[in-house]
């Protein structure tokens, strides 16, 4: 099977690694300029000239991000199976159509309103009561294209500094815990879940990603998966799809944001479960049975941000696995990441601690079950 990816990042890269041993070849289009997966064929095309030549290389396509132009995706559509669908795309990349989408769906998500001048910024603010944040509607990743404001009157500078035609405000939820849960559905309609991770972020960076959760209630893996569910069957989804949720006080779990691709905060899987959600997802759109998703032992992920670290000493810790995209270093980029596991959580925080030592610019690791 020859697999088309839109997009050639680090996420590409990890897909082809996992599909080389089903005998996948990987052909992948980049439409930024810049691709860095360093693997398979690589059609770099900014102004869409060589969409025939990738067409004619690929049996499916898939991608691996998703600030694409959609007309691009449905152009592609009408020529080659393209798993998720378009569909999936268009409401994940806009924030207003997933929190719409949400709310259909009875999935519980933080207050939020649209604003489209920053006068109407500041009476959401003033709304929903500070603090809120101001997120662009389209575009941001990683915390860019967003501002949180601590006092109405700070809207002007706000809506300046994103400089976005539509911005979505919501609520500053006062979560006990970021997490996340990662689902594949196949094209039959199966579905798996992996167990839900805690995510630790640093200005709107994942920096480190720990499962499954030793204190993770039953109910709350069930709902999430509810959740994740209505969303798969909704989209006639097929693939993997994450969805970024706050645990509050009460248990109770708001959603934040989808994506409709593999995820940072399943690199864990690919040493810390049976099967990993790259191999799935690609189990997935070629219509295999899904793998186990089951964890095989405690595991925490730590993202290489700007710098990297004493790679030598990482690989000398027991059961260290470095992942590295083969980038140069440059502030905030993802250059890579290591996922360490260990037979109890106990063990497993004192090597998370261990590791983060030897990285230049890792923030302290801090779980909420610590
Ligand atoms: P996002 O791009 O929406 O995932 O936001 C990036 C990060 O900002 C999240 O992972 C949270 O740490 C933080 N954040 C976003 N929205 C909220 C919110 N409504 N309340 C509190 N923190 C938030």
């Amino acid at each position: 099977m020859r697999i088309g990816i839109l997009g050639a990042g680090q996420l590409g890269r990890m897909l082809a690694l996992a599909g080389y041993p089903l005998a996948n070849r990987f052909v992948f289009l980049d439409p930024t300029g810049n691709p860095s997966a360093g693997i398979g064929d690589i059609i770099i095309d900014p102004d869409q000239q060589h969409l025939d030549e990738f067409l004619a290389k690929v049996d499916l396509v898939s991608y691996e991000f998703e600030h694409l132009s959609v007309d691009l995706v449905r152009t592609i559509e009408a020529q080659k199976p393209v798993y998720p669908s378009s569909e999936a795309i268009r409401i994940c990349q806009n924030r207003a159509e997933e929190k719409a989408l949400f709310t259909r769906l009875n999935i519980p998500t933080p207050q939020y309103r649209l604003v489209d001048s920053a006068a109407a910024l500041e009476a959401a603010a003033r709304e929903l009561g500070c603090p809120v944040v101001a997120k662009s509607i389209t575009e941001g990743y990683d915390g860019k294209g967003q501002a949180v404001l601590r006092d109405p009157a700070e809207a002007a500078e706000a809506w300046a500094s994103i400089n976005h035609p539509q911005l979505i405000v919501e609520a500053f939820v006062d979560f006990v815990r970021e997490v996340s849960i990662i689902a594949v559905r196949g094209r039959d309609g199966q579905i798996v879940f992996y167990p839900m991770a805690e995510n630790q972020h640093v200005d709107g960076i994942l920096r480190y990603s720990i499962a499954p959760l030793p204190d993770l209630d039953a109910g709350v893996q069930a709902t999430a998966e509810t959740y994740i569910r209505a969303l798969l069957d909704e989209l006639d989804y097929v693939g993997v799809l994450t969805l970024e949720l706050f645990q509050v006080r009460d248990g109770q779990l708001l959603a934040n944001e989808m994506a409709p691709r593999v995820h940072n905060s399943g690199h864990w899987t690919m040493d810390g479960a049976v099967t990993s959600q790259f191999e799935n997802h690609l189990r997935a759109i070629q219509g295999l049975p899904l793998g186990d998703t089951a964890a095989r032992a405690p595991t925490c992920m730590i993202n290489l941000i700007g710098r990297e670290g004493d790679n030598t000493a990482i690989l000398a810790i027991a059961d260290a696995h470095l992942h590295r995209y083969d980038k140069t270093e440059r502030a905030g980029r993802k250059l890579g990441h290591i996922n360490l596991l260990a037979a109890s959580h106990e063990e497993l925080l004192d090597k998370v601690g261990a590791c983060a030592a030897l990285l230049p610019e890792a923030p302290s690791p801090r779980f909420s079950f610590e």
